[in-house]
C-alpha cells in the first residue's frame, strides 16, 4: 500500500470511529428522552390503522400559535407527495418543523433549516427519514445523469449507494436505509453547531424509513 493510500485509509478509519462514537452519543441521549419519538410512533399508529386523530388544526389552534411556534420535532423528509410528515405521523399545526427535499439529502440550505429549529426554536430532535420505493435512490443506483439541477441531488447519494453495494441483499432498500444514515452522519459532521448541541445532550438525530404500502415509520439504529 502507497503511503498516500495508507494515509488516506487511516483518516477513513479514524473518521469513522469518531462518527461512529458521535453518533452512539447522540442515539444514547435519544433514548434519555424519547418523548418526541414515542409522540411520533403513537400517531404513526393511529395513521396506519386508519384512527386519525388530525389534532390542532381548528381555528383556535391557528390563533394560539400567530406569534410563536414550539415544534416538538423536526422531520428531513423526501419531498415524494406520498410522504407528507404532518399527515403518517397524524400530527397538527406547530407540532414539526418540516425539512423537505428530494432523496432527503443535506444540503447547506437544509442545514440552515435544521439549524433554525434547535437553536432558535429549541426542538430537541431531528428525524431524518427516507421512504421505500425512493425515486432519487432510484436514479442514484441508475447512475444516469439528467444534465440538470437533478443531478446535484442524485450524486449526493452516490455515496450511500455505493456503501450499499457492499450489502447483502436488496441492493435499493439497503441503499435507502444507508442514505437517511449518511444524512444523519452530515448533519452532525457539516453543522458544528448541530454537533455541539447533540454533543451537549441537547438534540437526539433519529433514522427513520416510511414504508409506502404498511404506512409504518420504521425508526432505525
Ligand atoms: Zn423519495
Amino acid at each position: 500500500m502507497s503511503r498516500a493510500r495508507l494515509l488516506t485509509w487511516r483518516t477513513c478509519v479514524v473518521r469513522s470511529v469518531l462518527i461512529g462514537s458521535l453518533l452512539a452519543a447522540t442515539i444514547a441521549g435519544a433514548y434519555a428522552d424519547s418523548s418526541a419519538i414515542e409522540r411520533l410512533k403513537e400517531g404513526n399508529e393511529r395513521f396506519i390503522h386508519q384512527k386519525m386523530l388530525h389534532p390542532r388544526i381548528d381555528s383556535a389552534d391557528r390563533e394560539g400559535l400567530e406569534n410563536a411556534q414550539r415544534p416538538f420535532a423536526a422531520i428531513l423528509s423526501c419531498s415524494d407527495s406520498r410522504v407528507p410528515p404532518e399527515i403518517v405521523f397524524d400530527q397538527g399545526l406547530g407540532d414539526l418543523f418540516t425539512v423537505r427535499i428530494a432523496g432527503n439529502v443535506v444540503k447547506d440550505v437544509v442545514l440552515g433549516s435544521l439549524e433554525y429549529a434547535v437553536l432558535h426554536l429549541k426542538t430537541k430532535a431531528i428525524v431524518v427519514m427516507g421512504h421505500t420505493h425512493c425515486g432519487a435512490v432510484k436514479a442514484a443506483i441508475a447512475g444516469e445523469r439528467q444534465q440538470n439541477h437533478i443531478d446535484v441531488l442524485i450524486e449526493s447519494i452516490h455515496p450511500a449507494v455505493a456503501l450499499a453495494r457492499k450489502d447483502r441483499g436488496d441492493l435499493e432498500t439497503n441503499a435507502v436505509y444507508e442514505n437517511v444514515r449518511q444524512s444523519m452522519r452530515e448533519i452532525v459532521l457539516d453543522s458544528p453547531a448541530l454537533k455541539t448541541e447533540a454533543a451537549a445532550g441537547r438534540l437526539s438525530i433519529f433514522g427513520a424509513v416510511y414504508n409506502l404500502t404498511s404506512g409504518e415509520v420504521e425508526f432505525i439504529k
